[in-house]
């Protein structure tokens, strides 16, 4: 499922305002050097009974997609911190709480931790008829709807899970990439801005199994990314985030999810212009800004115009197709 142009506009425009309130403050590129940044991780497992089957996720297989995450984030400089599990026996909820259902609603509400700047992540099962395996809130949606903020995975993609192909923690990495503010390489297709990052190759199409050498867009120089994390590739098959990947999650992270206080009167305009808007990805500016501090950071950036682009729940999300 990709992104609705209404929320890739949003989020983009907000981007931009940071990026032109640094500009203007003479900051050329506030992710020079990628400044090391933790969040905390607060588990909600949800299950229907105390098997594996049954979506009860053990401590270990926590553990060990802490470690994927943190081994995978390592190149962005972006690590997780494991804070503690929560166990919810509910088999409704395992079953049915996908987004935009009651049951998430009545779920998150209950069980939603902290803030804009820490990770809460939900594992449930999904019902026959949602094939996803996962569900990432976007980080513009945060200020409408706080509770819903995190990620939905499905218990089985977790390192030991039972998800043939998916099961060594990488949906979890795509998903907090998400999370951050990352799109699909195959957003857009092989024209325009695509994912918003300059050095992730175009691609027509999701990749499926592991195509290596796969080049869905003609015109490209570089073969389809199939070894990226935002691609659609099995678990063994990813790899990496590429270098403007990493610097676009710490521009979102400084937009998005940093603690300061917040912002009033900032609206995002009503148009979608977003091709024309996003012209200048500052992947590769470079400038010896010293260190930032957070009180040194934009105002008027960061509000979101409630109800834009937004379903009923006022939450969009990436869904993961099987
Ligand atoms: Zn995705």
């Amino acid at each position: 499922m990709s992104i609705s142009e209404e929320d890739r506009f949003a989020t983009e425009w907000t981007l931009n305002q940071f990026r032109d309130d640094l500009s203007t403050r003479g900051i050329v590129n506030v992710t020079e050097g990628l400044k090391p940044v933790s969040f905390d991780v607060y588990w909600h497992v949800f299950y229907a009974n105390q098997t594996k089957e049954g979506g009860y996720v053990s401590d270990e297989q926590i553990q060990r997609q802490m470690k994927v995450l943190n081994d995978d984030f390592k190149s962005a400089n972006i690590s997780w911190n494991f804070k503690n599990t929560t166990r919810i026996e509910n088999e409704e909820w395992f079953l049915s709480a996908a987004p935009g259902t009651p049951q998430e609603k009545e779920m998150k509400t209950q069980y939603h931790k902290s803030d804009s700047t820490a990770l809460n992540i939900f594992t449930a099962q999904f019902n026959s008829t949602t094939k996803s395996l996962g569900f990432a809130s976007l980080p513009s949606s945060y200020l409408s709807d706080p509770i819903s903020d995190g990620l939905v995975i499905r218990h089985s993609t977790l390192p030991g899970g039972s998800q043939t192909n998916y099961n060594q923690g990488r949906t979890t990495v795509h998903e907090a990439g998400h999370w951050l503010g990352l799109y699909h390489t195959f957003e857009g297709g092989c024209t325009g801005v695509g994912d918003n990052v300059d050095d992730t190759a175009p691609e027509a199409s999701e990749s499926a199994g592991c195509p290596v050498g796969r080049k869905s867009c003609p015109d490209a120089k570089l073969a389809d990314p199939i070894h990226n994390f935002m691609d659609y590739s099995f678990d063994s098959c990813m790899t990496h985030f590429t270098p403007g990947q990493a610097v676009r999650m710490h521009e979102v992270i400084w937009a998005f999810r940093t603690k300061r206080p917040p912002v009033a009167n900032s609206t995002v305009p009503k148009t979608s212009s977003v091709a024309a808007k996003h012209a200048v990805p500052s992947t590769s500016a470079s400038s010896a800004t010293g260190s930032l501090d957070l009180e040194a950071f934009p105002t008027g950036i960061s509000n979101y115009d409630d109800g834009m682009g937004e379903d009923d729940d006022g939450q969009e999300y990436f869904e993961e197709d099987e």
